[in-house]
């Protein structure tokens, strides 16, 4: 992992994702280097030479940065960690983000975030100030050797969940984000008995629309062979994409009405890259 300090030109930016007017991404490179980020397909990625999941770039300005474009920008609610995850090993060293939590505190700025780290543990007292909206944090079990390919050096599922019950019982607003559903690998009531106490749960299902959504349908089908076609068969045909997504979202309300809990299912439009609707 090559970490490395960059300065950044602004912290603030525009966003058209549904939990704040701006999102802000202390790091750029995620240690985590999960196959399906969407974060690999943003244009500087794109462009740049690096491999995914192989450098961090603390951008170690942006605490002093935020401070000047708040007075500025003025916002009322932004997001952190659209592009990368905030709280990824290197926060350790840099401590970015928890200068960034205390900063909008401060500033009376109302924040979610997007993480699947347990070290926002260490971040608890911060957290609990009243002005973290929600955590949106993703946790997902699709068994540990599909993890392995997909999510190769993400934390392990059961810290996730222990961390989730902490910031639960420490009053802080948490969503279990069980992300990305995988069609006929999802079991909606082996997902739901996991996250039984957790209050507030979501699915996300799998983006077919990901520019490399064939490397994940690959990382699947090296365990579950029949699904590379029928992976396939739903990019090409919207009804079968239609109706495999109406039988999960079945499922999981089924589930849901058995377990006495109440959830949603956001699943991605075919032709729409990015449109995620959160809670
Ligand atoms: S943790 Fe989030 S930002 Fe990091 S690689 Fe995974 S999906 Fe991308």
């Amino acid at each position: 992992m090559i970490i490395s300090e960059i300065t950044a030109q602004r912290v603030l930016n525009p966003t058209s994702i549904d939990l704040g007017e701006f999102v802000i991404n202390p790091y750029k490179g995620c240690e985590f280097n999960c196959v399906y980020c969407y974060a690999r397909f943003t244009k500087s990625v794109i462009n740049d030479p690096r491999r995914w999941g192989e450098y961090v770039d603390a951008r170690i300005n942006s605490p002093e940065l935020l401070e000047k474009e708040l007075l500025k920008k003025k916002p009322v609610r932004v997001l952190l960690g659209s592009t990368t995850e905030c709280f990824q090993p290197a926060e350790r060293q840099y401590r970015l983000t928890g200068r960034i939590l205390d900063m909008l505190n401060r500033n009376g700025i109302y924040y979610s975030i997007l993480t699947r780290s347990p070290l926002i543990q260490e971040y608890t007292s911060v957290l609990a100030q009243g002005l973290c909206e929600r955590i949106y944090f993703t946790v997902n079990n699709y068994g540990n050797d599909v993890k392995r390919l997909l999510e190769p050096a993400s934390p392990a599922v059961y810290r996730r969940l222990e961390v989730i019950l902490h910031l639960q019982d420490n009053g802080i607003p948490v969503t279990g984000y069980y992300s990305p559903v995988l069609p006929y690998i999802f079991n909606a009531r082996e997902a739901l008995s996991e996250l039984k106490d957790i209050k507030n749960i979501e699915f996300e299902g799998l983006n077919f629309n990901l520019g490399n959504i064939q490397e994940v349908i690959k990382s699947v089908g090296s365990f579950f062979p029949g699904l590379c076609d029928t992976y396939a068969l739903m990019r090409k045909d919207l009804r079968v994409y239609n109706q495999v997504w109406e039988e999960i979202k079945s499922s999981i309300t089924e589930a849901a009405r058995e377990a006495g809990r109440e959830t949603s299912i956001f699943v991605h439009g075919l032709d729409a890259y990015f449109q995620n609707k959160y809670r």
